[in-house]
């Protein structure tokens, strides 16, 4: 945790929204989220130290270097099972701090060949960010390189990993009004002085496909993430063409439904997501149903989602923290455990974090998948 100030401040970038939007009116929550995480300038993850206990937000590689480990040994049996390539991508999406990267490289150590076939491909937005991955990674035995946009990265048999990243892509919000369904956008209050919420005057067409009002009550929250889609269109059309696996972890549901789940938070605190953009972090549920539709559209298959604890559970995360633990001094061994239980357990994030796999349709299910 951490006691730095979190008054809420209006921030250059809210200034610059707010003029924008009183000359070409209120602009889409996706529009508003893309700008206050990835403003080149003054977006959250360009200008502010995000993640970590020294940040406003933690992940579980940040938390127990066990999560990555065990990742690490399921890339390597997941490459087993693809025929051990000579050469293939090992990408992550928003790789934050290197932590994650870092953790399963080390674990995936035990098998050399797997580390020499391997290219390392980084997808990161921030040059903040990418810098601490290029200190972070220098030790380990890959040279990796850093992509800006997924179809930057040449084709090749590929396994990809997402933690924490399918959160932080914008989402559009639609709110049912009493005969149908209108876009909540973001505008400016009554006064023109804040940012605020407003209703979009015009219906939403209807190829985006939401709910029928009759399953829905006036009020309530449909979110869709077209840019969730996207990019799990780009990684399908590649694992249906290349062989490979996108292991996907993040909080949220399993089923499409209605709520309203934009949050912001800053010095680990839930934060009103519209007060001082460029601040906060930003992030909203992932629908991982709409991620499975999207991926057999595509041609890939798709396996779970599981609830992140049972996932690390049936990887031996029991196993791997009792071997960490031995020889350690208690207090060393109290916090290995402490870690674990925070990334696994079902009252902490165990159950509300979830992990898909998507999969080219000739593998057979990677571990922790097997009979789901
Ligand atoms: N996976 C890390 C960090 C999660 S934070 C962890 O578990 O600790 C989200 C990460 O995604 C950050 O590195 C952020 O800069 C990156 N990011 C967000 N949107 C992105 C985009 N559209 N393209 C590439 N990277 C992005």
């Amino acid at each position: 945790m951490t006691d730095r100030a979190v008054a809420a401040e209006t921030t250059p970038l809210e200034e610059r929204l707010i003029e924008l939007i009183k000359l070409k009116g209120p602009m889409t929550v996706a529009d508003y989220m893309a700008d206050a995480l990835g403003h080149p300038h003054d977006g959250y993850y360009m200008s502010e130290q995000a993640i970590g206990a020294e940040g406003d937000f933690t992940t579980a590689p940040e938390i127990s270097q066990v999560f990555g480990e065990l990742i690490g040994l399921w890339l390597v049996e997941a490459w087993r099972g693809m025929g051990s390539p000579e050469a293939f991508n090992l990408i992550e999406l928003g790789p934050g701090r290197g932590v994650l990267m870092a953790d399963m490289l080390r674990a995936a150590r035990l098998r050399p060949d797997f580390t020499k076939a391997a290219q390392v491909w980084l997808l990161e937005t921030s040059g903040r960010l990418r810098h601490e991955q290029q200190k972070r990674l220098r030790a380990s035995d890959v040279k990796p390189l850093w992509a800006d946009e997924f179809a930057d990265i040449p084709p090749a048999p590929s396994l990809i990993i997402a933690n924490e990243f399918f959160d932080c892509l914008p989402i559009r919000q639609f709110q049912r009004i009493k005969n149908g369904w209108r876009e909540r956008l973001v505008g400016l209050d009554p006064d023109g002085a804040k940012l605020d919420f407003v209703k979009g005057r015009t219906p939403p067409p209807a190829e985006y496909q939401l709910p029928d009002i009759a399953e829905s009550e006036e009020g309530e929250i449909f979110e869709v993430s077209f840019a969730a889609r996207d990019f799990t269109t780009d990684i399908c059309r590649l694992l249906a063409e290349q062989k490979g696996h996108a292991l996907i972890a993040d909080y949220g549901h399993m089923a499409s439904g209605l709520g309203d789940t934009l949050q912001a938070v800053r010095a680990h605190q839930y934060w009103p997501p519209l007060a001082s953009p460029g601040h906060a972090d930003i992030t909203a549920h992932v629908d991982f149903e709409a991620l499975a539709r999207v991926a057999i559209d595509n041609g890939a298959v798709a396996h779970g989602p599981v609830s992140q604890g049972r996932f690390l559970d049936r990887l031996g995360l029991s196993i791997r923290v009792e071997l960490l633990c031995k020889g350690k001094a208690l207090t060393k061994a109290d916090e290995i455990r402490a870690g674990a239980a925070r990334i696994a357990a079902p009252n902490q994030m165990g159950e509300i974090f979830k992990v898909l796999c998507l999969s080219s349709p000739s593998l057979p299910a990677p571990a922790g998948f097997e009979d789901l």
